[in-house]
């Protein structure tokens, strides 16, 4: 079984074809899923997403690319993360790629998720762009990491060096490969996956978003995580199976579920 540990199946392209998703979810042994939130406003419609269905997990958060956004407070998301679907708290991070200027408004905003990450013991999920050595710095002054009592969590959609990774490995943090390993132009990244050891590796889609060989182009769906276990399974000489259940793992003990996946 495999899990996509960050997907937006909330978004309406997604969430018009759920049954779909969900069928080709089931027929690609993917077992669960977490529809990660990027704004206050469309939250409730997350949530609902993982009340009405058993395999999809949910998190709170306000996404660093989302400017005109209401801002949320440590004790916004304390009270909305108050919910046993509720297992993480982002995407949060930087992104100085998408955005210019001034973005200071980008860095409190991280730095609110982390106190309540560490409030609510919910790990953090992390997007990085073209800015990690002001993420490292951020995650290390207000004490993310499980070396400073933090809850830790993952650096998702991972696209940075090895030393990034070894950084944020210290901390206590996952590394979440997407579609994008595979992909022909991705060789430093391969080898990043490569040294990443598989005992703190998670897979996801980000779906809508990077559909990995063989759906390159197409709308990526939560189903095509399988995609990516099996060729980070080549990558580093395993079988799938061994990729599958060591994500699995690994996906249950960072965000504390108790029960393990059939
Ligand atoms: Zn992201
Ligand atoms: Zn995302």
């Amino acid at each position: 079984m495999y899990i996509d540990s960050h997907c937006h199946i909330d978004f309406p392209e997604l969430a018009a074809r759920l049954p779909e998703i969900l069928d080709t979810m089931a027929s690609n042994e993917v077992s669960h899923a977490l529809c990660v939130s990027v704004d206050l406003p469309d939250f409730p419609r997350v949530l609902g997403l993982a009340e009405q269905h058993a395999h999809i997990y949910a998190s709170v958060g306000v996404h660093p690319d989302y400017e005109d956004t209401p801002e949320p407070s440590v004790e916004d998301l304390v009270r909305l993360s108050n919910h046993p679907k509720i297992i993480a708290i982002g995407e949060t991070g930087l992104d100085y790629y998408r955005l210019e200027g001034d973005l200071e408004w980008q860095r409190e905003r991280f730095r609110t998720h982390i106190r309540a990450s560490r409030k609510t013991g919910k790990p953090l999920i992390i997007h990085t762009r073209s800015a990690s050595a002001d993420t490292i710095r951020i995650m290390q002054e207000e004490g993310a990491g499980t070396d400073a009592g933090g809850a830790g969590g993952v650096m998702h959609c991972f696209t940075e060096s090895l030393e990034v990774a070894q950084a944020a490995m210290e901390m206590g943090f996952y590394i979440s490969f997407s579609g994008i390993v595979p992909f022909k132009s991705a060789k430093e990244l391969q080898a990043v996956a490569l040294a990443v050891p598989l005992e703190r590796m998670l897979i996801e889609t980000d779906s809508p978003y990077l559909a990995p060989v063989p759906h390159r182009g197409k709308m990526n769906e939560p189903g095509f995580v399988k995609h990516v276990a099996e060729f980070i399974a080549k990558l580093k000489g395993v079988p799938a199976e061994q990729v599958a259940q060591q994500t699995t793992e690994n996906f249950f003990r960072l965000f504390k579920l108790d029960a393990l996946p059939r």
